[in-house]
């Protein structure tokens, strides 16, 4: 189940890349930036602004309750019918299924552009190793072709699940928003005992890592937070570079769009300040730290 295929991506990895979108997440970080990829089913999403009230998704909504239809009401079954017949693209659907081949072939026609970039392909989300079948069969058919695989994961899966890819994964984009499993808890609502047990597996096996860490006003933007999380990493087997992102609200929209409340909706980004002071703790750890303004 995929919900976006972005070609020309600078921000996943070496080089231009095409990034696959995986939908479903088994966790649920209250200032998540893609909240589309949160649901492991099809969603309709509607954008007002583009809506020019000209009623044909009424029209098309086979689902009719009552005598009334279900677009806008609790009963809509996400079927995607009305985004069909929204030619002002104010509806549409996210998730559809595609098999591995399809895929391959779909990402493959960027080929040229990967190889001249020194780009390839990364797997995104959403979580993409809660789909680790389709995910090594789709890595498997790019490194055939030579391409170099990338998967951004938060590694909140069964080992098994991280072994399936290894093999066809040049790069482990892996994010680690925590060090306390008490804190983790409370942004994502699981705890992190899992990720930090992968994160030094994968590490101790040679795999090519880089950790990123999304920094988070009133959640993880304090000394003491990004003091821990340095801590772990320089605990691992191997030393890895990290990677900074600023927290921003710009996703608000697609809450929206989807008719879900945005808690973080007046929350300023850190300031370029903090970000340095937060740079300076790892780089004082002898990290090699990452952070691109925006
Ligand atoms: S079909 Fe699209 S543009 Fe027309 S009323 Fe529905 S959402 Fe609005
Ligand atoms: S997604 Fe399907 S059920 Fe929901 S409003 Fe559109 S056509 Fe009706």
């Amino acid at each position: 189940m995929v919900f976006n295929i972005q070609r020309f991506s600078i921000h996943d990895g070496p080089g231009t890349r095409t990034t696959v979108f995986l939908k479903g997440c088994n966790l649920r970080c209250y200032w998540c930036h893609n909240p589309e990829s949160l649901k492991a089913v099809p969603e309709i999403r509607f954008i007002p602004s583009r809506c020019i009230a000209c009623g044909d998704c009424v029209l098309a909504c086979p689902y009719e309750i009552d005598g009334k239809t279900a677009r806008f009401t609790s009963r809509c079954a996400e079927c995607g019918v009305c985004a069909g017949a929204c030619y002002a693209g104010a509806l549409n659907l996210a998730g559809k299924t595609y098999g591995a081949d399809e895929l391959a072939s779909l990402v493959l026609e960027d080929k040229d552009m990967m190889r001249l970039s020194g780009g390839g392909v990364t797997l995104s989300g959403g979580e993409p190793l809660l789909q680790a079948d389709f995910a090594a069969a789709l890595l498997s058919r790019l490194k055939k072709e030579g391409i170099h695989t990338a998967v951004e994961t938060a590694s909140n899966v069964p080992w098994g699940s991280i072994e399936k890819i290894q093999s066809y994964t040049d790069l482990f984009i892996c994010d680690i928003k925590a060090a306390g499993t008490e804190l983790h808890r409370r942004g994502t609502g699981t705890g992190n005992e899992q990720i930090l047990g992968n994160l030094r597996l994968l590490s101790g096996a040679g795999a090519g890592i880089l950790l990123r860490i999304p920094v988070i006003p009133g959640f993880n933007d304090s000394e003491k937070a990004i003091s821990e999380i340095g801590g772990f990493i320089c605990s691992l087997p191997a030393k890895h570079p990290v990677e900074l992102l600023a927290f921003h609200n710009i996703c608000a929209g697609k809450y929206d769009s989807l008719g879900r409340e945005f808690t973080l909706r007046q929350t300023k980004p850190p300031s370029p300040e903090t970000m340095k002071q937060l740079i300076s703790i790892l780089e004082n750890l002898q990290l090699e730290v990452i952070w691109k303004p925006s």
